[in-house]
């Protein structure tokens, strides 16, 4: 038996589970794909309802896991199999090769700028570029450099550059294998692809965006240094759409993904706030402003001049260089027209692709929304119904930061509680990196 917690995922829900468990004295490996652990909330420009800046939530975070003496951290990793059952699952893990020694790198950078490669930042969106020698943003943990053998065209420029000899393009994946009482699943989700909505407009005018890529456009790192723009210059009339792959049965996908109402008020505020004069319009369906402050925040946002239409959109098309955004107003039912230099898409929460492969692996089973089951959606969301496996954030269905980190604590308290009382694995030279 052990007494030690597998977190898979390092965002925000992650994090928080590893740190619960942690703090404890219990073992916690933390296995995150990423090269960074962090997640989503990291890329956003400010969090609703309190425009707080998630860097400053997340960073101090970050670094308490890294330097934390019960956290043994695997970034750029996955699980590769699991086998056994509540107090002792056999884990195996692969760690990919970064092709850059962890321990060697000390992340100077240098590698980066004598790359000559440049390829769209997953980062940014793809709104801005990283060399294929890369760290996903200067806030990483582990502040550790990747080589993307994808875009390496092995011209071994960074090579050349690298004083600490860190650089091994002959590296291969490691596997580790470890004894877990009790298994977490953090693995967040992936934004809805826009693009199934053709209709819309996303992918074919660069003057449609999500509200995610609203987010890297707004923050001070972000690929535009915080400038809200189009083709360099700032929009004076910009129409936000709600429910973008949210209770639409058209694309698959019946469930309302929590988060857009609220995203979409702090992201009319943004536009207010960066370009006083525009215009801003949100066509929504309903409101769905349920948490603590968030009616409040959504009458803030109306009283800084925001337009608020009932309104289904059912397309947006071209007329000369402007957008036209055509929806009817279900409250006067009438269709209406409205011009746009930008549309912010509220693009909707869905299960990551990895998804599927990780509930196959850990024999358990998926809901209909495609998100881990939870064992009793009212007493009982943090329980997978598998002894021994707990759901945190959005790998059990979408949700905001608050309710994400309230249920990693609750994953945390029964992950302590299937693993209290057995006996710790003999200590080993933890993996950092
Ligand atoms: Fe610096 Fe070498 Fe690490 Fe690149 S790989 S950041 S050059 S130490
Ligand atoms: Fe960039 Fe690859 Fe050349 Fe290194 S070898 S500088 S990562 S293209």
């Amino acid at each position: 038996m052990s007494n030690a917690v597998l977190v898979i995922g390092g965002g925000i829900a992650g994090m928080q589970a590893a740190l619960d468990v942690a703090n404890t004295g219990h073992k916690v490996v933390l296995v995150e794909k990423a090269p960074s652990i962090g997640g989503h909330m990291l890329q956003f420009s400010e969090v609703f309802p309190t425009l707080d800046c998630p860097q400053c939530i997340g960073t101090p975070k970050m670094t308490e896991v890294s330097a934390h003496p019960n956290i043994e951290l695997m970034t750029y990793s996955e699980v590769e199999s699991v086998s056994g059952s509540i107090g002792r699952f056999n884990v195996k893990i692969r760690k990919k090769s970064r092709f850059i020694d962890a321990a060697r790198c000390t992340g100077c950078g240098e590698c980066a700028i004598a790359c000559p490669i440049s390829v769209p930042s997953e980062w940014d969106l793809a709104l801005g570029q990283r060399k294929a020698a890369y760290i996903p943003f200067p806030q990483a943990v582990p502040a550790v450099y990747t080589i993307d053998k994808t875009a390496c065209v092995e011209c071994r420029k960074c090579e050349k550059v690298c004083d600490a000899a860190a650089i091994n393009f002959e590296a291969e994946d490691e596997f580790v294998e470890r004894v877990i009482g009790a298994i977490i699943l953090a693995t967040g989700y992936e934004v809805f692809d826009a693009s199934l909505k053709p209709e819309l407009g996303y992918g074919t005018y660069p003057n449609v965006i999500t509200g995610y890529e609203l987010e890297r456009l707004d923050q001070a790192g972000g690929p535009t240094g915080g400038k809200i723009e189009v083709n360099g210059k700032e929009p004076q009339n910009v129409v936000f759409i709600q429910c973008v792959g949210s209770r639409d049965k058209s694309v698959g996908v019946e469930y309302c993904s929590r988060v857009c109402c609220m995203a979409t008020a702090k992201q009319a505020h943004y536009v207010r706030h960066k370009i006083p004069g525009a215009r801003v319009t949100v066509c929504y369906i309903d409101i769905r402003a349920f948490g603590k402050r968030y009616e409040e925040f959504y009458e803030r946002v109306q009283g800084e001049g925001v337009i608020y239409r009932r309104g289904v959109v059912s397309e947006v098309y071209k007329r000369d260089d402007k957008l036209v955004v055509r929806a009817e107003d279900t409250l006067l039912g009438e269709m209406f027209e409205e011009e746009a230099d930008l549309v912010v898409l509220a693009a909707g929460i869905v299960p990551g692709k990895a998804t599927v492969e990780l509930a196959e692996k850990l024999n358990i089973p998926l809901g209909p929304d495609g998100f881990f089951l939870e064992n009793n959606p009212k007493l009982a969301a943090m329980e997978s119904g598998v002894p021994g496996i707990y759901l945190a954030g959005c790998a059990e269905g979408p949700k905001d930061i608050s309710d994400s980190v309230v249920q990693a604590g609750a994953a945390a308290f029964m992950a302590l509680l299937a693993v209290v009382g057995a006996e710790g694995e003999p200590d080993r030279e933890p993996v950092r990196s």
